[in-house]
């Protein structure tokens, strides 16, 4: 069995009327063009449609764009794309829609890849649309007894998740979701189609995996290598962690996680943890731990015997008293990665802040990190964040219609308090906007040869968006010179 914080999927959300309308809407003779060319939907203010067609996955966000247009194919998204030049409004991507901080959301034309959902599977590697969920590819690839890292919720898109790195519930066994990437395909903005992979555009490559998407133009399609029927081992453990003992308890439970199962300990374990609220009736806060092996159950338990060893589990959990995320509650979620051990009383301060945000239903993630993502060479891809031991992340929830000041605060309390065991940088696919300088956290010494290969397929800035890849309002553009492979192929010219 396997827990998992339940979040909303965006079928079963209250709608949320439209109070203000677009900031610019699309003039009446640019409708005309758009209708007499564009086969796939379009859903403007004035529809039904509208409301739910508007929205992101966290409502703290409340974009009012000028239409929603979704595209059947690369000759409509083409036209989607010129409608786009025509008006002069910004535009946004939108795969699964589940950017944290609304990314995919804007007042201007939101592109939704909804119809992007093909699958097909030869052998081991398989083509997936960009706008694919991962439910779906899950299935697909569980029938024919493939693997690959992916995240819990079945509704996340594979574009959106790829392209910021993708943790996985296996990662440590196998790495991340972008390290399997083989080749993509992209849509410029002026409508050429480009293949991506190790020899052709290879900077581009280096770009979609771990840029964080929409900067570069519209990933189309993704080619994967998988895994051939790998024998995993699955188990979870809960713990409570209501009272004070009980936390002391938890907190060390989290301690000996990050000794044991980050770096190169524990080689083909993979766990991740999550300490979360109860559902109404069964208040936590509860610890849970998923595990996954290379191997058998005996190899499991054994790996997981000293945790299980030191602080006994909950027996007789039932699933339904998990933590259920209320669709009417605004969001924000602080990532670290870690660098340096917060020790035994630092996990209890990190726990203590959680617990006690019980007004917040304040949330922590615990994501190892280690074993076969560190093997990935650092300058293979974007996503740079190798040699961390682990991500922290905290999630605080407030109703959308407050400012959500006394959750936000709680939340700087705890970013606070992860400071000193963190270098600052945070995982792209977990944004936030109060970052302080967001290139350097999520791209590092990746950020100038992300930001030249912008220049060279989005020369114009077409595809501009919040925290997206372009220059530092106050700082020089130094040269793109690492890594050398990706400087060399940005010496070269786009091929078609
Ligand atoms: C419930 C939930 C569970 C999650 N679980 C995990 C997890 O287990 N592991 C993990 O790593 N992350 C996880 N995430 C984070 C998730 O990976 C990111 O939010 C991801 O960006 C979502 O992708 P999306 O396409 O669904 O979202 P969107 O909001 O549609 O897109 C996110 C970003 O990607 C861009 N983009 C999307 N599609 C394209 C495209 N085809 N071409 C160009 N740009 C595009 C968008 O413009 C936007 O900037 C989770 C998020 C949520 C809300």
């Amino acid at each position: 069995m396997r827990h998992q914080l339940l979040y909303a999927d965006a079928a079963s959300r209250p709608e949320r009327p439209s109070t203000r309308p677009p900031l610019r809407g699309v003039a009446p003779a640019e409708l005309s063009w758009l209708r007499t060319r564009f086969k796939g939907e379009i859903v403007l203010p004035a529809d039904a449609a509208y409301a739910t067609a508007r929205e992101g996955f966290n409502p703290r966000y409340d974009p009012h764009p000028a239409a929603v247009l979704s595209p059947h194919d690369a000759a409509d998204l083409r036209i989607a794309l010129a409608l786009v030049q025509r008006t002069g409004l910004p535009v946004a991507v939108r795969g699964g829609g589940h950017s944290l901080t609304g990314r995919s959301n804007t007042d201007g034309i939101v592109i939704d890849m909804v119809h992007f959902q093909s699958i097909a599977i030869d052998g081991t590697t398989a083509t997936v649309g960009a706008g694919c969920r991962q439910g779906p590819l899950r299935q697909a690839l569980q029938e024919k007894h493939l693997h690959l890292p992916m995240g819990d919720s079945g509704q996340v898109a594979i574009g959106g998740f790829m392209q910021g790195g993708g943790y996985g519930h296996t990662a440590r066994c196998f790495g991340m979701n972008s390290d399997h990437v083989t080749a993509v395909t992209v849509m410029l903005a002026d409508g050429r189609i480009v293949h991506a992979d190790a020899r052709r555009n290879a900077d581009l490559f280096w770009a979609t995996r771990g840029g964080a998407g929409g900067g570069f133009g519209v990933l189309l399609e993704i080619t994967y290598r998988f895994h051939a029927a790998p024998r995993l081992a699955y188990d979870s453990l809960v713990w409570r962690a209501q009272t004070d003992a009980e936390r002391a308890s938890a907190a060390a439970v989290i301690a000996m996680v990050e000794r044991d199962f980050t770096g190169t300990g524990a080689p083909g374990t993979s766990v991740e943890m999550l300490l979360t609220f109860g559902a109404p009736g069964h208040e936590g806060p509860w610890l849970f731990l998923n595990a996954a092996h290379l191997g058998n159950a005996r190899g499991l338990t054994h790996a997981l015997a000293p945790l299980v060893a030191a602080a006994p589990p909950f027996a007789g959990y039932d699933e339904a008293w998990n933590g259920h995320h209320d669709a009417t509650h605004a969001l924000s979620r602080q990532a670290r990665y870690l660098n340096r051990s917060p020790g035994l009383d630092g996990w209890r301060a990190l726990v203590e802040v959680v617990a006690t945000g019980a007004a917040h239903r304040a949330t922590l993630y615990l994501h190892p990190h280690g074993d076969a993502i560190d093997a990935v060479p650092r300058e293979a891809s974007a996503f740079i964040h190798r040699t961390a031991s682990c991500l922290v992340a905290q999630d605080v929830f407030w109703p959308a219609a407050e400012a959500g000041d006394d959750a936000l605060a709680l939340q700087r309390r705890w970013a606070g308090l992860v400071r000193p065991y963190s270098a600052g940088r945070v995982y792209q696919n977990f944004p936030n906007d109060e970052l302080a300088d967001y290139r350097e956290a999520y791209w590092g010494e990746a950020f100038p040869a992300l930001l030249a290969v912008r220049r060279k397929y989005d020369p114009v800035f077409f595809f501009a968006g919040k925290q997206d890849v372009s220059p530092h309002p106050d700082r020089g553009e130094p040269p793109a010179l690492w890594p050398p492979h990706v400087a060399d192929a940005l010496a070269r010219p786009i091929m078609a």
